[in-house]
């Protein structure tokens, strides 16, 4: 059977919420994947960087398995004896009193906004069921109805209403419009401190200090959506250490499952998380004694393979190459780390075509918001296979 089998399938049989780049992977290792056909493909996507440790990192599928061969799910109506194991190590790896263990990112950001809801009408007297949370323009931070209430995209939200309210928007990256924003209901601000799906936009510098000071000033919390630039992807091991602007509540995801597993998580401080009560909320699966194993390996491989040094190195070099491609279509080279985006130009069509390019060529990666070609490899990459990448992105962006 081969990879317009599969393909049609998927057509067939499934919803179509996804517009896939036409290749049918069968198998995958570290940094590479291979389609049904056999051909290679360098994976410069990692599945919108939830395999910063690469495809089937071995110590961390043999957490995996050892853990399955033991016990996989408990329900939290019961203890198990690696939850407390990873709620610590994590703890402790972000710098917080408390974990509240999740599967998905989606999750994770609507229980972050129901423990600061919480937070705000039991310590904070925002009138009950009252307050407001401030976001940026342009932000992605999943799929509910909740999260895309507060979208700014049209296609996220249009024929899914009536939506949540207690939003409000200021544009990215503009922190004083922000806080004229801020009254005497508002609980806090949320932000991503990249917007990765938003097409990989880095605000200015000192943005997030400033967002801090403000949310200091103002006594309300200060929220980072840190799924996608979390975990080493920027070159630190969490974004916000760029600036020293630790938010009051952290959102992990993505790479915190290494790449086999969703795990999330929220990170607070006790003031702050034991607003939570036995009863307030919950999840299946939440937790559960392999996403814990799964989560502690994800962490360890991270330390012992420094992969936030990696990730600031090799996308140093990464991006200075790519901005020395002398290419017409390009309009901008931007990121940090390994969180590239290359902007084309609109009048040289959508970042779709040189993606499809590119795929042909070996090289995995997808468009972000049209314009925009995101490159965020697994962290593991080394220098060669960067080259080997560049040979092809070179290629695709200069010749006609
Ligand atoms: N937040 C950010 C910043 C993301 O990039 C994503 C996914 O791309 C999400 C939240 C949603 O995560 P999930 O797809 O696991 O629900």
């Amino acid at each position: 059977m081969n990879s317009k089998y599969f393909m049609d399938l998927e057509y067939e049989f499934g919803a179509h919420n996804y517009k896939p780049i036409p290749v049918v992977i069968e198998r995958a290792e570290g940094v590479w994947v291979w389609d049904v056909e056999g051909k290679r493909y360098l994976d410069m996507l990692s599945a919108y960087s939830a395999l910063s440790h690469g495809h089937r990192h071995p110590k961390i599928v043999k957490a995996l398995i050892d853990q399955l061969q033991k016990v996989a799910l408990t329900s939290r109506a019961f203890y198990n004896n690696v939850l407390g194991l990873f709620e610590e190590k994590l703890a402790k790896f972000a710098g917080y009193d408390k974990v509240l263990p999740m599967n998905t990112g989606a999750e994770a950001v609507e229980s972050a906004l129901k423990v600061a809801r919480k937070w705000a009408y039991y310590k904070r007297g925002i009138p009950m069921n009252d307050g407001n949370i401030i976001v940026a323009e342009g932000n992605f931070h999943g799929r509910t109805i909740t999260i895309i209430s507060f979208s700014t995209e049209p296609q996220y939200r249009d024929g899914f209403g009536p939506y949540t309210p207690g939003f409000k928007v200021a544009p990215f990256g503009d922190a004083s419009a922000i806080e004229k924003l801020i009254d005497e209901k508002t609980i806090g601000i949320l932000v991503e401190p990249i917007q990765g799906e938003g097409g990989v936009r880095v605000p200015p510098a000192g943005y997030l200090k400033v967002l801090r000071e403000i949310a200091d000033k103002h006594k309300i919390l200060l929220i980072f959506d840190e799924i996608q630039t979390g975990l080493g992807r920027t070159g630190k091991m969490f974004a916000w250490q760029w600036e020293d602007a630790k938010p009051d509540i952290l959102i992990l995801g993505k790479a915190l499952g290494g790449g086999v597993y969703p795990v999330s998580a929220v990170l607070a401080n006790n003031d702050i998380m034991d607003v939570l009560k036995p009863g307030d909320h919950g999840s299946t699966f939440g937790g559960n004694p392999l996403a814990a194993a799964v989560g502690i390996a994800a962490m360890e491989v991270l330390q012992e393979e420094r992969l936030d040094e990696r990730a600031r190195e090799l996308g140093d070099y990464f991006m200075s190459q790519l901005k020395l491609i002398e290419s017409e279509y390009v309009k901008e080279v931007r990121g940090k780390g390994l969180l590239i985006g290359v902007e084309i130009k609109p009048e040289y069509g959508p970042a779709r075509s040189f993606c499809e390019k590119l795929a042909q060529l070996g090289v995995l990666c997808k468009e972000t918001h049209e314009q925009v070609i995101r490159f965020a490899p697994p962290l593991v990459i080394t220098k060669e296979e960067i080259d080997w990448a560049l040979e092809r992105i070179r290629k695709v962006l200069t010749e006609p």
